[in-house]
């Protein structure tokens, strides 16, 4: 019998608010939301909606108020920091709208780094990097530094250095929205291909509805609620 298949997020009844001088601001309420493996979903919405606070929940950066969080079939929400600090090494990356690269390094060995961090040999570390990067087409930009790199470049350098742990899901946060149109449309042709060539699961935020159109699904938030667009 076929094993039944688990989505790589499961948000379930999710509140977030903030506290304000003038009250509670209830971005997530009762938020429902999965993603399958293979899915690549955008994520609409106006500023200030909430697509941040969605990602930093999904990603273990911040706890709900109430609700779970499960990644691969794990429950989160009762894991110490140590745990939760382990799974969002192993199963999550992140891409964010600028690289945060470390500039003294090689794209190569920011790509390296949190594979060591994760306890693989150097060699082994270094092999994949490479791999990546050409996957990405930066086969021949390896030793360059992210101030050698143009802006398109150290975007893509960025989405490897999250996939470099073979994630189950990617969260990016308009990880175009500070690019040319022309390169955003090819970083994200990029991410896509290997979106599809690995079989994770992404959710991407983006003000672009031309790249959003793209992708598997559209999601927004209304009124604290993860909801299917069109
Ligand atoms: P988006 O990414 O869609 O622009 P955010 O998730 O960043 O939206 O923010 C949603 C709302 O929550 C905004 O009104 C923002 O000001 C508020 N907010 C976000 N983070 C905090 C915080 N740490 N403390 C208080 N308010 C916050
Ligand atoms: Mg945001």
């Amino acid at each position: 019998m076929a094993e039944p298949i688990t989505p790589a997020l499961f948000l379930s009844k999710v509140d977030r608010s903030y506290q304000q001088s003038g009250g509670s601001l209830d971005i997530l309420k009762k938020a429902d939301f999965a993603i399958w493996p293979g899915e690549l979903v955008a994520l609409v919405a106006p500023s200030g909606t909430g697509k941040s606070t969605l990602l930093h929940v999904a990603g273990l950066l911040e706890h709900p108020d109430a609700g779970e969080v499960f990644i691969g079939g794990t429950a989160t929400s009762k894991l110490d920091d140590a745990a939760r600090t382990r799974i969002r090494r192993t199963e999550i990356g992140f891409v964010y709208q600028f690289h945060h690269l470390l500039p003294e390094f090689s794209a190569q060995e920011n790509v390296v780094m949190p594979q060591l961090i994760r306890g693989l040999g150097k060699a082994e570390a270094r092999t994949r990097a490479a791999e990546l990067l050409g996957f990405l087409g930066l086969g021949e930009r390896l030793k360059h530094r992210p101030g050698e790199l143009s802006g398109g470049e150290q975007q893509r350098v960025a989405i490897a250095r999250a996939v470099a742990n073979a994630p189950r899901l990617l969260l990016a946060d308009e990880p175009t929205g500070n690019l040319d149109p022309g390169t955003s449309k090819h970083v994200f042709l990029t991410l896509t291909s290997l979106v599809r060539a690995s079989g994770l699961a992404a959710l991407i935020a983006t003000h672009n509805l031309e790249l959003a159109g793209q992708m598997d699904r559209r999601v927004t938030i209304k009124g604290g609620q993860v909801m299917n667009l069109d």
